[in-house]
């Protein structure tokens, strides 16, 4: 099932995604939330009525670095022998179709496509066998970066918590478990140029073993999202820019670069 949140006439909601085609989508919507038993009600609304929302609010973005080796070569940085995570802020969450907003103290915005997980259930400690169980499903995540401030300060809060520099969406893809997860192609464009191409299979460090490490440090809560890395080929985007990543098998996520206004 494909979970997506919305707003339709000032209230929000979640839906289950329906139909094929982009034009004949509908939403089924979502008695109750996602992260407990919850039923369809049945009552359908088209795409064209709604406006899609973040598909989480997560209480925190958990974000792993340098997981798939090219791209840690292609900015000169050695492979990490063990996996290292970093935090994006709740208020750096954005939706597909909203704008990212080009900060004032950057002159080198980058995208990294990435395969998010949306955790389901609150957990601690969770042994990489048992990952499934805690994960509701996955989407698509942009980790978006200032790349320049990333090399001049020490910590990456601004760099990679600034507002907007996480898209998330355009859903929660649930039909798939960590195996599946784990051979998807991931693939970033810039205004229909292609800019990025991987295999979710060429992580460093898998799934379930990020899941496994983060979780052995911290309790995750339902809503909480683990981005898993970006394969090479990451580079500028300028204000006027259409930034999409594409998932195998979840979806696509689109987002505009504009200025901050
Ligand atoms: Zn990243």
């Amino acid at each position: 099932m494909r979970i997506a949140r919305f707003s339709i006439d000032g209230n929000v909601a979640f839906g289950a995604v329906e139909g094929d085609g982009p034009d004949e989508l509908v939403l089924d919507i979502i008695k109750g939330i996602p992260f407990a038993d919850f039923e369809l009600s049945g009552t359908k609304v088209p795409f064209s009525k709604v406006r899609l929302l973040p598909p989480v609010l997560p209480n925190k973005v958990i974000a792993f670095g340098r997981n798939y080796a090219e791209h840690a070569r292609e900015l000169g940085h050695e492979v990490p022998e063990v996996p290292f995570a970093f935090f994006k802020p709740s208020t750096s969450v954005i939706g597909t179709g909203d704008a990212i907003q080009y900060p004032s103290f950057s002159q080198e915005l980058h995208h990294e496509a990435e395969l998010a997980v949306v955790i389901g259930r609150m957990c601690r400690e969770v042994p990489r066998e048992r990952v499934d169980d805690v994960i509701l499903g996955y989407t698509a995540a942009n980790d978006v970066t200032a790349r320049d401030v990333q090399k001049r300060e020490k910590q990456w809060a601004r760099a990679k918590g600034f507002d907007t520099s996480c898209p998330l969406g355009p859903w929660v893809e649930t039909d798939l478990d960590v195996a599946a997860a784990s051979q998807l192609t991931i693939q970033c464009t810039v205004n229909g140029q292609q800019r990025q191409l991987g295999r979710t299979s060429d992580m460093i460090t898998p799934i379930a073993d990020l899941i496994a490490n983060i979780s052995e440090a911290m309790t995750l809560l339902p809503g909480d999202v683990i981005l898993t890395g970006t394969p090479e080929g990451v580079g500028p985007l300028s204000v006027g820019d259409e930034v999409a990543v594409a998932i195998e098998g979840i979806g696509t996520l689109t987002n505009k670069v504009v200025k901050r206004g």
